[in-house]
């Protein structure tokens, strides 16, 4: 099986022999611009000494700075995080946001820290990047684990590392703060709002009438948990959910805004009352019209996707499916939104954060949600066309938007000297 980052560069290849990809810049497009990886010390709350390793990749800044989450999980490693690195690339060119594409991470299990262990490791971590990100260079976000608390514990160990005239125009250096340190209204939900978008101009698309669908979530945190209520109030029924606790299932709908309060109480789906428990390996097999990936990469692999039985993939997760798990989607007729597309929501509002952030300016949620959707669609339009023009499916026509911007800008401006 290939690595995360192997997959991109399959998928990547295969954009770029249809295209015809300038050669110079392919070249330059197969690797990050930057990697790096800190180790660092934190005490822990038993007053002993533990080393902590983190990364931060930078994939490409021709476009903007770089931009891309943090993630704290036990698998973080180069490889993945250079995937992800690379695909915010994509989604930043393809989305139309002056932005490029980095992801870092720590490699630790949130879950064995403490709230005290968590601020010294994350104030730590922005400590040891400080000369690496910044307002206008490389701004991170949340991603797996990491949330707006986290956000906030970077944004203030950022600033007190700048001359004191210079901490007020610091506030961009991250987003998805929350609202009282800076934060955009509207952010929290982005990434599912765009979602629920997406899936909404899929069923225009196909005179789909998803008041009568039916639909299943993977991963029930910021993105599932938004997503499967946002497309509940369509009148969906969400039917299935699976997350690291286990996989339940109710044919006659759960409530998403009731399992989302159970979640935040108990950490875990498992044991919702008002749902069965079903063993995790059939979660895939269930009957249901859409699915929404919103947890790990490399769920749909060669040995999982045969057992779909939905009309459509919505990608929530970031590299949820393999290039083995593409052409069988492709075989089944499945319809696909791409990741690159599907989950660029939280980068949008992200970025109109830091708009607001610059000019010292609060919109309110209903121009967030509407400058949202005109971003979002605009996407869907130019992949869509791009799918028709190349006669391909949606991540190739995807990754072709976002290889033909890059290859426009590096036309524009040359490689220096
Ligand atoms: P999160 O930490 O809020 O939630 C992650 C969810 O995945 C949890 O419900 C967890 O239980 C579940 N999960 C973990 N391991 C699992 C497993 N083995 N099987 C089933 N479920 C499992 O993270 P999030 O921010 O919602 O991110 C989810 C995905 O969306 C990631 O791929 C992330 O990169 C992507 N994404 C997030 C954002 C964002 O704004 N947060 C933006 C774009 C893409």
């Amino acid at each position: 099986m290939s690595s995360v980052y192997q997959n991109v560069v399959r998928q990547f290849n295969k954009a770029a022999d249809l295209m015809n990809l300038d050669p110079d810049i392919r070249v330059i497009l197969s690797s990050p611009m930057n990697e790096i990886t800190v180790n660092f010390p934190v005490r822990m709350d038993d007053g002993k000494v533990r080393m902590f390793t983190g990364y931060r990749i930078q994939h490409n800044n021709a476009l903007g700075p770089f931009k891309g989450g943090l993630r704290f999980h036990p698998n973080v490693n180069d490889d993945e995080v250079r995937a992800l690195a690379t695909w915010m690339t994509w989604k930043s060119a393809i989305a139309d946001i002056p932005y490029g594409g980095a992801k870092g991470g720590i490699k630790l299990d949130p879950k064995q820290y403490s709230k005290a262990e968590l601020e010294r490791i994350s104030r730590r971590f922005a400590y040891s990047l400080t000369t690496n990100i910044g307002p206008n260079y490389d701004i991170p976000a949340p991603d797996v684990n990491t949330n707006g608390q986290i956000m906030a514990w970077i944004l203030d160990t950022y600033m007190s590392t700048l001359p004191a005239k210079e901490r007020d125009t610091a506030l961009g250096v991250v987003t998805g703060k929350p609202l009282e340190a800076g934060g955009s209204i509207g952010r929290t939900k982005a990434t599912g709002q765009g979602v629920c978008f997406c899936v909404e101009q899929w069923a225009k698309d196909h005179n789909f009438d998803l008041s009568k669908a039916t639909f299943m979530v993977q991963g029930f945190g910021n993105v599932g948990s938004w997503a499967a209520k946002l497309i509940a109030k369509h009148g969906a029924k969400l039917i299935a959910v699976q997350d690291h606790t286990g996989t339940i299932i109710c044919k006659d709908g759960i409530d998403p805004e009731k399992l989302d309060e159970y979640v935040a109480e108990k950490r875990g789906i498992a044991g919702y009352p008002e749902a069965e428990a079903m063993p995790n390996e059939d979660f895939l097999s269930t009957e249901a019209d859409i699915f929404v990936p919103a947890a790990l990469e490399g769920q749909l692999t060669e040995e999982t996707t045969g057992k779909l039985k939905v009309k459509l993939v919505a990608e929530g997760a970031n590299g949820p499916t393999t290039v083995e798990g593409d052409k069988i989607l492709t075989e089944k007729g499945i319809d696909l939104i791409p990741d690159v597309l599907c989950n660029s929501g939280g980068v949008i509002v992200s970025y109109f954060e830091w708009l607001q952030n610059k000019s010292s300016e609060y919109w309110d949620l209903e121009e967030v949600d509407t400058k949202l959707k005109k971003k979002i669609i605009g996407g869907y339009d130019r992949v869509k066309e791009a799918a028709a023009k190349y006669d391909v499916d949606m991540r190739t026509a995807a990754y072709i938007v976002a290889l033909s911007r890059l290859e426009s800008a590096y036309k524009l401006r040359g490689v220096y000297p």
